[in-house]
């Protein structure tokens, strides 16, 4: 019987699936195979880290495609890896992508900056409906790609409605499902094709790992895997088992971190020095509608507005516990201003038409005590009294 049969829940699944069995002791955590050369005479999978193929990056990956509810997935090096070889594997020379306006900055760099010396044309939407996707479909459009919750004002998009579009026109899907998780967000079953992760982010969850993954059919993961052996963004295997370590506690980590994201959503709401929050959970979110429809839950970041006479640098900078810093999804809270950060390049009109403005906070809740999340950020306000 296969893992997918007995493992149901996700919990059990962060436990328990993509363990390689300790065959020799009975240990009951995964032995590491760093080895770069293994048997080949009657074997049937060619095992070299660069395919990955290694037992740690192969059982780690069925961890990944459990959780996602496909039939399989790849891990790779980082969440760029990740999502350049996949859309390099399935875009040639000549073809056309519709990209959803506000994506990750990296993935949007990978695309302005090297889509064009390859000969891939790509149009980015003007908003986030299913219509503003629609339009862009040229005859010789290959692909839609969406992000879901967006970065940093957490706007969403259809997924379902995107599916259904890519496949009555004959497209193939991709979601970079990194914000979500699979725990609260199941994009293969609404229809999406391929799905991608930076697990650099809740996957490896204690800000010390850099890592990708991809989870797919396995007719799609073959013709991603073939492009990897090519590029060869693999993941070591010292840190797929740690990965696979840090997957056990996933949705441990990931609920508590949401459960004090919902709690400090309304309490953010409340304070005087705020003038806006952003958070899906919220029934005045733009996308409320769509979060219940498509999320079990609404994640475990929040971004809020400072009133304007308040210096976001200085209120940063009072910060005693959370951490004014890059990234997120650590199992610390931590906070960054998009305009310094992940926006810095864009013109500030860009960010204006964005919506991000220079007094925008964005907060990855962690897992400690709310009161205490909560206490900094109230002693950091004191400081403009
Ligand atoms: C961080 C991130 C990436 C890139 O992942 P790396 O592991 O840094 O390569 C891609 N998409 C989203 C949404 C991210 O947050």
């Amino acid at each position: 019987m296969s893992d997918k049969n007995i493992f149901k829940g996700v919990n059990t699944i962060c436990t328990h699936v993509g363990q390689v069995k300790d065959e020799q002791y009975g240990g009951s955590v995964s032995p590491i195979y760093p080895g770069t050369s293994y048997e080949y005479i009657d074997k049937e999978i060619d095992r070299y880290p660069r395919y990955s193929s290694t037992p740690n990056q192969e059982f780690l990956a069925k961890k990944i495609a459990a959780l996602e509810e496909t039939e399989d997935a790849i891990i790779l090096g980082s969440g760029m890896a990740a999502i350049s070889t996949s859309l390099l594997a399935f875009l040639s020379s000549g073809d056309h992508i519709v990209i959803q306006n506000d994506i990750y900055g990296g993935t949007r760099n990978l695309v302005e900056a090297q889509f064009k010396r390859y000969g891939i044309e790509y149009s980015f939407t003007d908003g986030l409906e299913t219509k503003s996707f629609e339009k862009e479909i040229k005859p010789n459009t290959k692909a839609i790609y969406i992000e879901t919750p967006s970065n940093p004002l957490l706007k969403l998009v259809d997924i379902k409605e995107i599916a259904d579009l890519s496949k009555s026109n004959g497209l193939i899907s991709f979601i970079d499902n990194t914000f979500a998780t699979p725990l609260i967000q199941k994009p293969h079953k609404l229809g999406i094709d391929i799905i991608l992760h930076s697990a650099t982010k809740y996957f490896g969850g204690h800000s010390d790992i850099c890592a990708g993954a991809v989870a797919s059919t396995s007719k799609h993961r073959e013709i991603i895997w073939n492009l990897s052996k090519n590029i060869g963004g693999s993941l070591s295997d010292y840190t797929a088992w740690l990965l696979e370590r840090s997957m056990k506690t996933l949705s441990v980590r990931f609920f508590a971190q949401q459960k004090n994201a919902v709690e400090l959503s309304k309490y953010l709401i409340d304070c005087k020095h705020i003038d806006k929050v952003f958070y899906p959970g919220l029934e005045d979110h733009i996308n409320h509608d769509i979060a219940k429809k498509q999320m079990d839950g609404f994640g475990a970041v929040i971004s809020f507005e400072l009133n304007k006479k308040m210096d976001p640098k200085t209120f940063l900078k009072s910060l005693k516990m959370i951490n004014p810093s890059m990234s997120f999804a650590g199992v610390e809270s931590t906070m960054l201003s998009p305009a310094e950060t992940s926006h810095y390049l864009l013109t500030p009109e860009d960010r204006i038409a964005q919506g991000i403005t220079d007094n925008l906070i964005r907060f990855s809740v962690g897992i400690e005590d709310v009161s205490d999340i909560q206490n900094d950020i109230e002693q950091a306000f004191n400081n403009f009294k």
